[in-house]
Order: structure tokens, then C-alpha cells, then sequence
């Protein structure tokens, strides 16, 4: 059963694909560290391929022929795009999606403060992170201030080479003696994920001067006052590119793979197909690290308000279209998988592992334990999924998180999958998930991007 990686099968001129299309890879997740980045970026993109705004053709009532393309943006913190397909909506979508937010760690609604001269930010974890990981090391903040009067202020300190980084402290090992013999869960709490702000004190004030002279600094640069916080959206992350990885340069670290290495492949996939069968969509949503909630969650209706106003602009809207076209629609339920790590063998079972370098990986089920929380996909799906790989020569493999009772993951597969159709969960290899740096092979970036491509094109 065991299969090649995919590096065997590359020509030259397909591995100059492979590099390059890991160079555009690259430079997105440089750009994109937070879900907002990320859809704005997205919507650029579709723009330049010629999507409409769904927005727009709702206002003017545009009817929406095959090859229309339309994207539908959230609240700019999730994005549907759709190419119209020859047949009706009702007979089902191919549908790609993938999420857009990442681990992180946020600043809290009254974040600023002054200790000691030091003026500090505090701050709630997102995600599941090992929190250990993410002292000592330099970290940007991304994000919007919105002000009262409803102006917003873009944020990003710590990317441009000329610009300040931020980060949080550790403690010297010559210190640590009680802190290193804490269990790892608690060797740094979530509230001592602190980030350092400054330390320069204003001359004109006497109470707290640090804090005073960062909150003139803020006036200055970002014209917003301390109160400002309370209706931001600033995302601590780590700071830097993404950057080629491993002395053969095939592989890739950057933070946020999970799971913007599904979101971007997908997104180029149905960026560069052109017509269609079945209605394309590419599905990017927020929230997944946090259990798919809220209104740019996959939870939330917006999926559904969507296909059912592309209904109604492709011919008469009733509720009947639209529940057959989420009914007999497929999708792939793109989210990353462990990589079997040399380092980590104890957690993994060999045969069910997804290995670096062989293309995507396709888990019939994720969950705990006895499978439970998974969407189990139904084997005629993953037979079908079988062919279309493989007549389009797709490097795959199949795997499961872990060794059985070691620990367990959830996506956004089972919520996709309450409106009856088939969906299943697929994704692109990391080591070192949820960590500040991850790490993805190119040859499976590159084909998982060729996988989707192929997936968007079945009829
Ligand atoms: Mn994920
Ligand atoms: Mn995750």
C-alpha cells in the first residue's frame, strides 16, 4: 500500500511549477497573518479574476448565467467565491472549503497597562497553542482599530524590516528553578502572555510615564486614544516571512499553515479554473480554531443565505432548490493533518500517518477517542475521490491524526455535512502545527492545488 512521494514524479519543468507556485504560497502567508488579511487579499484576487461582488448583483439584480463568477464577502472575515455551472444549482456544488483563522493571541478590550516603568498589553490566547512557545521570540500585531465615529485604522507593527517588533518574556534558567518544574501546561500561564509595548517615560508626566508617552506615540501615528482598544480586533502573531525551508529548499515555514495552506491552494484552485458542470465554490471561514462559531464561523448562515441568493439571481429563488442544491452537493473538508515527525514516532501508527512530500491527505473520519465528534465520509465518495486523483495524477495518501486514544481534532467537515451531503476531510501535511513557525512540504502544497483543481472539475 505504500506509495511514492511525490518528488519522484517531477520533470524539471514540473518542479520549476512546483517552486514557483511555493513562492506565490510564500508571499501570501507573509502578507496574511490574520482572517481579516486574509479575505481582503482574497477579494483582491477574485476582483483581478474578473469575480463580481455578490453584493452588487443583489442590488442591481443581475441574473447570473454559467461562467459568472461571483464572490460574497463576510463581514471581511470570511469569503465564498462561485463560478456558475452549466447545470442548475439544485444538482449540487463542487465545493473547497478551508479555514482562515489561525492560533494566535489577541489583546484583551483594556489592554494597556504600566509595571514598573515597563508598559505591557494584556492578552487572551486564540486556539489551542502550547503556550510555552510563544515567549522569547520576536512577535508582530495585526489588526483594526475602529473608532467611535466609525473610521478604522489598519494596524501592523513588527513585518517592515524598519519597523519595532514586539514579544513576550521568559525567564532566565538561572531563575527557573520552580517554573522548570512545572508540568508544561502551566510553565507560562495564559495570563502572564503579557507582550512588552515600551519602556521610554514621557518627561511632562509623573504617574505613569511610559504608558503616557506610548499613548502619545498612538495619537500621533494611529490618531486613536486608549479608549480605541475597546473596539479593535489586534492579533498578536509571529513576526517575519515565510521562509524556504531545509537545505533543498523543499520545504516551507511559516506561521499560520493551519490552515491557510487549504485556504490559499483552494482559493487559487478556483481562481484558475475557468468554466464549469456543477456550480465551483471555494469556502473560506473564520472561527474554526475556536470551535466554527459566531457569524464568520461555519456555523453561522452565512453559507447558506449565500447559495440561496445565487439561486435566486440564477433563475426563481424557492427553498426546495435550495436545500437539493446543499443536499447533492460534494466537498472537500480542507483542513491540515499531522505529519509523521521522526521526532514523535510514539504518537503515530505507521501505516495511517500522512507523510511529508506525498500529496494530500484524505481522513474518511478525524474525531477522539471512539471516532467520536467525526464525520465519517461514505466510501462510494472516497472510491469517486480515487478516480479523480488518480486520472489527474495526484499525488495522495490517506491518514488519521495519531495513534487511536492519543488525542484527537475536529474541522468543519460535520457542519458542512448536517445538510446531507458528501463531504470529507482532506488536507495538506504540517509539523510543528499550532506552534508560532509550522512546516509544510512544497510538493504537497503544490499538490494539493492540482488535487483541488481536479476536484473542482468533476461533474
Ligand atoms: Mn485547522
Ligand atoms: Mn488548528
Amino acid at each position: 500500500m505504500m506509495k511514492k512521494s511525490a518528488w519522484y514524479k517531477y520533470d524539471e519543468k514540473a518542479l520549476s511549477d512546483v517552486f514557483h507556485f511555493n513562492d506565490d504560497y510564500k508571499a501570501f502567508l507573509s502578507e496574511c497573518k490574520t482572517e481579516r488579511e486574509c479575505t481582503l487579499s482574497a477579494v483582491e484576487l477574485a476582483k483581478k479574476a474578473g469575480y463580481m461582488d455578490l453584493e452588487t448583483c443583489i442590488q442591481n439584480n443581475t441574473s447570473l448565467k454559467p461562467g459568472d463568477k461571483v464572490y460574497a464577502n463576510n463581514k471581511d472575515k470570511n469569503i465564498a467565491l462561485f463560478i456558475i455551472g452549466e447545470e442548475p444549482i439544485e444538482n449540487g456544488m463542487n465545493i473547497l472549503g478551508a479555514h482562515i483563522d489561525s492560533p494566535r493571541i489577541d489583546l484583551k478590550q483594556v489592554p494597556l497597562y504600566e509595571d514598573t516603568e515597563i508598559c505591557l498589553l494584556d492578552t487572551h490566547y486564540y486556539g489551542g497553542i502550547k503556550k510555552y512557545q510563544w515567549v522569547a521570540l520576536p512577535l508582530a500585531m495585526h489588526g483594526v482599530v475602529v473608532k467611535k465615529d466609525g473610521t478604522k485604522v489598519n494596524v501592523v507593527i513588527g513585518e517592515d524590516d524598519n519597523d519595532p517588533v514586539l514579544g513576550i518574556s521568559d525567564l532566565l534558567p538561572h531563575l527557573a528553578q520552580t517554573q522548570m518544574k512545572k508540568d508544561a501546561g502551566s510553565i507560562i500561564e495564559g495570563e502572564d502572555l503579557n507582550v512588552t509595548f515600551g519602556s521610554m517615560p514621557s518627561k511632562d508626566e509623573e504617574k505613569e510615564a511610559v504608558k503616557a508617552n506610548i499613548k502619545k506615540l498612538l495619537k500621533e501615528k494611529y490618531d486613536i486614544e486608549e479608549e480605541d482598544f475597546i473596539s479593535a480586533e489586534l492579533e498578536i502573531v509571529p513576526a517575519g516571512k515565510a521562509r524556504d525551508f531545509g537545505i533543498d529548499r523543499s520545504m516551507v515555514m511559516g506561521y499560520g499553515h493551519d490552515d491557510r495552506v487549504c485556504g490559499y491552494t483552494s482559493l487559487r484552485a478556483i481562481l484558475d479554473t475557468d468554466t464549469v458542470k456543477k456550480t465551483a465554490c471555494c469556502l473560506l471561514v473564520d472561527k474554526e480554531e475556536v470551535g466554527s462559531i459566531g457569524a464568520t464561523g461555519m456555523q453561522s448562515k452565512f453559507f447558506e443565505n449565500t447559495v440561496a441568493e445565487l439561486i435566486n439571481l440564477t433563475g426563481d429563488y424557492n427553498d426546495l432548490k435550495l436545500r437539493r442544491a446543499l443536499t447533492n452537493s460534494y466537498m472537500l473538508s480542507s483542513d491540515v493533518s499531522a505529519g509523521y515527525d521522526p521526532n514523535y514516532p510514539a504518537v503515530m501508527e505507521r501505516k495511517n500517518s500522512a507523510y511529508l512530500g506525498y500529496g494530500p491527505a484524505f481522513n474518511k473520519y478525524t474525531g477522539a477517542r471512539g471516532k467520536s465528534g467525526c464525520n465519517d465520509a461514505s466510501p462510494e465518495f472516497i472510491a469517486s475521490l480515487r478516480k479523480t486523483m488518480d486520472d489527474a495524477n495526484i499525488s495522495w495518501q490517506t491518514a488519521e491524526l495519531g495513534r487511536v486514544d492519543q488525542g484527537g481534532g475536529g474541522t468543519i467537515a460535520y457542519i458542512l455535512a448536517n445538510y446531507n451531503m458528501q463531504v470529507i476531510d482532506c488536507g495538506v501535511p504540517v509539523h510543528n502545527m499550532h506552534a508560532p513557525w509550522e512546516v509544510c512540504s512544497k510538493a504537497d502544497i503544490y499538490e494539493a492545488y492540482k488535487g483541488y483543481l481536479a476536484f473542482l472539475k468533476q461533474a
